[in-house]
């Protein structure tokens, strides 16, 4: 024994961040088992009320509360899930974005809170005990059934652990005797998900590997597959192994259950489809990369904007961008909008970099997530290829940061926190003196501004690959149209034809309407009534395919009504074009072509989107008809027309960005034709030619469209130049909600200086999911004097003790609807 003091140095109480909306942290005493265990960023799981909540440590002490404190439960990371950088970003998060520092953390660890799917039931040490003398056991208590479920229960989960919902299937009445046995203390219970069960899933995405000999007699297939693997080391696909090994799959099941071997669930990366190979860089691809390649070898950060028409071969660039800084030793990530993600892209980077390739997709299981994310926070995988919460992956010393369709709205998470993944992708390579680089065709107006302002070096890649022109765009003016028609058709005669010749020399037509549905909404003839969702003041659009009116906003759905419900006259009318309709008109125009739609009906599953696209590109389908899911970075050779069924959806909406949107998209999708050897045109149909957006779209001209926008805001201090803020106040009651938005515009009257205040107002939807809504929007050019005024106008909500979720405060809002 040493003479040191008996007081261990250990801390007694660690300081818990939780996801509540409240800008709090909870301290918690440790427990003996803990204390040596607990770091700054691990999750553990606390005692909350009545409830079991996940948090993240944020400092462990000595100095004991004033108040008494509850145990921590339990550990639930022996590393710790967020380095200490990451939870710094996480503060900057909350305090730029008004969120809850506990929210955000929550929103940054994609091993907890949300994955809180299922409880899943383990054997304490004398839970197992009771398990193994209840094996010993003949007969089992069959007077009354408590005493029975429990000893199935507990042999179950003797094997391992099971999920409730898997043992309410096995056992009468589990739920009820779980609590009672853990209460005697013989089972635990974690509110988290567990990784799926790689038991349970298919063979072609599991692999296998050798773990452990055994003396005990098997059955012929599992001592065949053992044998195999044992002699060929290393990790197996389970389907390949068929081949080699019969029943290699209910086997491998059975062994792994035997701990016998390693059954793992495939990394998703390595599922891709076939690659293609590396290019040469052209001269302008190489300018672009050797100024970042310098910028990374400095070790300082610098964002570069690197505006490229479209099918100027940007990936090409990040491709090598990415090698660079893992030659550098440093590790990198490219963030892609929402549905960029497709397994075509994957495969490219797989092929390029191999295992060291991890994917986070939000579309991904919570296991895939988590395991690639544990892939990445070990530093198997340097390169991390995701959508946007995946700008919080644990990549190891990361050196670049590249953010693909900078300009898309998928960046910006709707909810709590409301984060916008460019500017906190910007942010992170900041403090990592890491390279960030925004790529688009069609800059966002503030990334440009920041580009003009030399924030971001601009970088330029002016031609499409091998020279190839860009598209030839015409306008299809639809009033002239029907003036000369005398027919309200949804296709003009310039397009019928189009398609027409396509169709003839075997090339292929994409065709754009961004909006779903069959028609817009229905409305009365006599009384002129529409009808509208129950829980939303919005229409319900018609689908067809399900025969059924939904709502858009809030997905309540009824059917499709036969005679008006004010007035009761049978005449109604189906107004307003929509894809599915695009899409049936198109069949009767052309009955011989091979037609595919893509929009979010036609896409559940997260394999649709890839397999509706991946026909496309073999030529199953002649014609793709789709909302703005098409316009979105494919690189399909044989697409010589585009077709824009109307550019007019989306323009007239009350936002500010409305204009920016609409070339955006116009631009996009042009940029889908002539990118093989054959040139490619574009038809946009519309009743506003002459509007700039679609003016300057139809030029492809992305520089007329700025010069025109920017001063657009300039003038009406829209972003980039005044900060923004919209806030909305719900409530059940609309009193409610009235009078407090009324609350709020009494505080903020007179305006704080320097502060413009529009409203309160109702919301350009007023009645959203049940709640109505006001809306509030401030706008001023201080970013500091915005979030001071936010901070009071939160503590304010505090102070009236409004519900944490009856003030929602959106800084740099993407969308005022
Ligand atoms: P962007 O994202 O800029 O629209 P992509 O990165 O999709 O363009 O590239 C367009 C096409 O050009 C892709 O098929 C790509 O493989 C090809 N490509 C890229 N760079 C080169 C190059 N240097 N030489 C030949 N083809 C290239
Ligand atoms: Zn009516
Ligand atoms: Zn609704």
């Amino acid at each position: 024994m040493s003479a040191a003091p008996s007081i261990s140095a250990a801390p007694l109480f660690c300081d818990v961040s939780l996801p509540v909306p409240v800008d709090h942290v909870f301290t918690y005493s440790l427990p003996l088992t803990l204390r040596h265990r607990v770091q700054v960023g691990c999750r553990v799981l606390v005692p909350f009320g009545s409830r079991q909540l996940t948090g993240v440590v944020l400092r462990t002490h000595g100095d004991r509360p004033a108040a008494s404190t509850r145990d921590a439960l339990r550990l639930l990371d022996e590393e710790p899930a967020l380095s200490s950088d990451m939870i710094q970003l996480g503060q900057w998060i909350s305090t730029y974005y008004c969120a809850p520092l506990g929210e955000t953390l929550r929103a940054m660890t994609p091993l907890s809170g949300d994955l809180r799917r299922g409880r899943v039931y383990t054997l304490t040490p004398s839970g197992r005990d009771t398990a193994r003398q209840l094996h010993l056991a003949v007969t089992p208590n069959s007077s009354n059934d408590e005493p029975d479920a429990a000893s199935q229960l507990l042999r179950l989960l003797d094997a391992r652990p099971l999920s409730a919902s898997y043992l309410a299937q096995k056992v009468p009445k589990a739920a009820t005797v779980l609590r009672a046995l853990e209460k005697k203390g013989l089972v635990e219970s974690e509110d988290t998900a567990a990784d799926r069960d790689p038991l349970r899933a298919s063979a072609e995405r599991l692999r296998v590997e050798f773990a452990a000999r055994t003396e005990a007699k098997l059955p012929k297939a599992e001592r065949e597959l053992l044998a195999y693997l044992e002699l060929h080391p290393g990790a197996h696909n389970v389907k390949a192994l068929e081949a080699s090994v019969a029943k290699a799959s209910p086997a491998a099941r059975a062994l792994a259950r035997k701990s016998l071997v390693k059954l793992e669930l495939e990394p998703v990366s390595s599922l891709a489809a076939p690659p293609r190979a590396p290019h040469a860089l052209n001269s302008h691809q190489q300018a672009a990369f050797d100024t970042i390649s310098a910028a990374l070898t400095s070790g300082q950060y610098c964002a570069f904007l690197l505006e490229g028409v479209t099918g100027s071969g940007k990936t090409e660039v990040y491709l090598n961008a990415i090698e660079a800084a893992l030659m550098l030793g440093r590790g990198a990530l490219l963030l892609v909008p929402e549905i960029g993600l497709t397994p075509a892209v994957a495969a490219q980077f797989h092929h390029r970099f191999g295992p060291r390739v991890a994917m986070l997709h939000s579309a991904f299981h919570d296991s895939e997530r988590a395991q690639e994310w544990r892939r990445i926070h070990s530093g198997e995988a340097s390169v991390v290829v995701a959508t946007r919460s995946g700008v919080f992956a644990p990549v190891h010393n990361l050196g670049l940061i590249i953010v693909d369709e900078e300009h898309d709205q998928s960046y910006k998470q709707q909810d709590t926190p409301r984060y916008h993944g460019r500017d906190v992708a910007v942010v992170r390579a900041r403090d990592a003196r890491a390279v960030a680089v925004l790529g688009s065709a069609t800059p966002s107006l503030e990334t440009r501004y920041n580009a003009e302002r030399g924030k971001y070096t601009r970088l330029e890649l002016p031609e499409r690959i091998e020279s190839r022109p860009l598209p030839r765009v015409a306008l299809i003016d639809m009033r002239q149209e029907f003036l000369e028609t005398r027919k309200q058709a949804t296709f003009s005669r310039v397009l019928i034809d189009a398609v027409t010749e396509r169709l003839a020399s075997g090339e292929q037509t994409m065709l754009l309407l961004n909006r779903r549905g069959f028609s817009s909404f229905v409305t009365c003839r006599s009384c002129g009534e529409r009808v509208q969702c129950t829980n939303c003041s919005v229409t319900l659009t018609y689908h067809r395919r399900d025969r059924r009116m939904l709502c858009h906003y809030c997905s309540y759905s009824e059917r499709v009504p036969e005679k008006c419900a004010k007035c009761g006259s049978e005449y109604l009318q189906f107004v307003g074009l929509g894809s599915e309709r695009v899409e049936e008109e198109l069949h009767a125009a052309f009955p011989r072509a091979r037609i595919a739609r893509l929009d979010r009906d036609t896409v559940s599953g997260k394999h649709d989107y890839e397999t509706i696209l991946a026909g496309f590109r073999e030529h199953n389908f002649d014609i793709l008809v789709g909302t703005q899911m098409i316009a979105k970075g494919h690189d399909i050779p044989n697409v010589t027309l585009v077709g824009i069924v109307s550019a007019d959806v989306g323009l007239g909406l009350p936002d500010f960005r409305a204009a920016e949107r609409t070339f955006q998209l116009l631009t996009q999708a042009a940029g889908r034709a002539g990118r093989g050897s054959t040139p490619g045109i574009v038809l946009i149909q519309t009743i506003n030619p002459d509007h700039y957006a679609i003016r300057c779209a139809a030029a492809q001209d992305y520089e007329a469209f700025y010069a025109k926008e920017i001063e657009f805001r300039r003038s009406m201090f829209y972003p980039p130049f005044g900060a923004l803020a919209n806030l909305v106040v719900r409530a059940t009651h609309d009193e409610d909600a009235l009078s407090r938005s009324a609350a709020l515009g009494r505080l903020l009257n007179p305006p704080p200086e320097g502060v413009k205040v529009l409203g309160p107002a109702p919301a350009a939807v007023p009645r959203l999911k049940n709640e109505y809504r006001y809306q509030m929007l401030l706008k001023t050019s201080s970013r500091k004097r915005l979030n001071e005024i936010l901070g009071e106008i939160r503590r304010f909500a505090a102070a009236e003790k409004w519900n944490p979720t009856a003030l929602a405060i959106d800084v740099d809002p993407i969308t005022l609807l």
